[in-house]
């Protein structure tokens, strides 16, 4: 009997691609025409952007791995640059060219806008995680954590405090301590590599949805692109999704508030759950237009990062501006978001002109918000032959691309070893 994937985000189309290439034949069935889910291709004023901007690091390995078996060049799709964390005028942390852990601790201690105290606090910090194996017991928020290691609020307010939000999507008084000891073991605690930012240099869709999409058609399976399924029946031995069927093996990979609706035996699974929104306004200005790096952090604006198209992909004066988890931006009408934002791009770039185009779009349930003690679902369910995938499911990771492709990989294992 054939398998079937539901849902062609990173998620799906990883366990697709990790059972077409074991010389599985699989069908993909996803809703929408365009691939990729909650990291996917959306035209902006013309232009090829995505849904929202994402930043990749060194430390996904998964994600690195399956590009490259379906024939998508990291070393070309994606921008390699040290670590670089920079408010300008406040502070610059930037990860120098040595080997692992210098690298992290040069980082530290040459990090502009924090004296020596806060630096050493922040080694300390770093070393406190390496020597416990970066396990925070009992889990508590990135805050209590914070309060705990009594860290300066300068060194909160520019690293620990940025770094939650941009990893977890949750803020450091309601993140999981235990989520970003994860993210920092694999990433500052890793090898130098495993820090490197990685910023996308196509859209979302085509960095590996699109290529994934070709390697399962070449390896005898096809992705079924406007294909909302609304019934999976387990039958004679096989699921039925909607008219087709049956598949021995299904992957459900729709984000967990999709799932009720296909299983609603599957609901208490993720009824907990809660989630975090993610904005990003999109600023065309005339393509003089560049921001002195291609990612720059905001301090205490509407806007936590600034991007520039134009130095990542070509797309000459188009500045994204992103705004991670809620916050007082989702109270104010877009357009004065907007203009919020294009006086906080203003103080980076001198003489600024009026932007010539504006487009903001607010994904509401982004991620879900990563609090501590998260009970999340394993991959197998308890019915025969369906597994879960997505960023959700149990794993070391936030809601990350990293974490939906991890998810997706154990899913096809879990079913090859079946
Ligand atoms: C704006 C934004 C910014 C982000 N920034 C980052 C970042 O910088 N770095 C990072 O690593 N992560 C980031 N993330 C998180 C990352 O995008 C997600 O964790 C990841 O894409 C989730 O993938 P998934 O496959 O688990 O789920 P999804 O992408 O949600 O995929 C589920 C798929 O299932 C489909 N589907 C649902 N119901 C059905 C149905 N009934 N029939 C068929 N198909 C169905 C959906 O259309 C969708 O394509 C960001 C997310 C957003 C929204």
């Amino acid at each position: 009997m054939k398998l079937a994937v539901i849902g062609a985000g990173y998620a799906g189309l990883a366990a697709a691609v990790e059972l077409a290439a074991a010389g599985r034949a699989v069908e993909v069935f996803e809703a929408s025409r365009v691939l990729g889910g909650r990291a996917r291709a959306a035209e902006i004023d013309g232009v090829k952007a995505d849904n929202g901007q994402h930043i990749l690091v060194g430390a996904y390995r998964e994600t690195l791995r399956l590009m490259r078996a379906v024939g998508a060049n990291p070393d070309e799709l994606l921008r390699r640059t040290p670590l670089r964390f920079e408010f300008p005028g406040e502070f610059l942390m930037s990860a120098p060219r040595l080997p692992a852990p210098l690298h992290a601790a040069g980082a530290l201690l040459f990090a502009r806008g924090l004296d020596w105290r806060e630096k050493w606090a922040a080694l300390r910090l770093m070393r406190g995680l390496q020597a416990g194996s970066f396990r925070v017991e009992p889990d508590i928020t990135v805050t209590q954590w914070l309060d705990g290691n009594r860290t300066p609020p300068r060194q909160r307010r520019f690293l620990w405090e940025p770094l939650c939000i941009a990893a977890l999507n949750t803020p450091a008084e309601r993140a999981s301590a235990q989520v970003l000891a994860h993210v920092l073991r694999d990433s500052l605690g890793g090898n130098r590599e495993a820090s490197d930012l990685l910023l996308p240099q196509v859209d979302l869709s085509a960095l590996f949805p699109e290529p994934a999409a070709n390697f399962i058609a070449r390896h005898g399976g096809a992705v079924h692109r406007g294909r909302r399924i609304t019934s999976l029946r387990h039958a004679g031995g096989g699921w039925q999704i909607d008219d087709g069927g049956p598949f021995a093996q299904v992957v459900l990979a729709v984000a967990p508030y999709h799932l009720a609706s296909l299983v609603p035996a599957l609901a208490p699974e993720v009824a907990h759950f809660e989630w975090e929104p993610i904005v990003t306004s999109y600023l065309r200005y005339p393509a003089t237009v560049r921001l002195a790096q291609p990612m720059l952090g905001v301090d205490a604006g509407l806007a936590q990062w600034l991007f520039d198209r134009g130095a990542l992909c070509g797309q000459a004066g188009l500045i994204a501006a992103v705004i991670s988890a809620r916050g007082r931006h989702l109270d104010l009408p877009a357009e004065e978001l907007e203009r919020g934002i294009h006086r906080e791009i203003a103080r980076v770039v001198p003489n600024l002109p009026a932007p010539l185009a504006v487009q903001t779009i607010a994904e509401k349930r982004a991620t879900f918000a990563c609090v501590p003690n998260l009970r999340r679902p394993v991959a197998r369910t308890a019915l025969p032959g369906l597994w879960l995938a997505g960023d959700y499911v149990a794993g070391d990771y936030p809601a990350t691309i990293e974490g939906a492709v991890k998810s997706g990989v154990g899913a096809a294992r879990g079913i090859l070893g079946a």
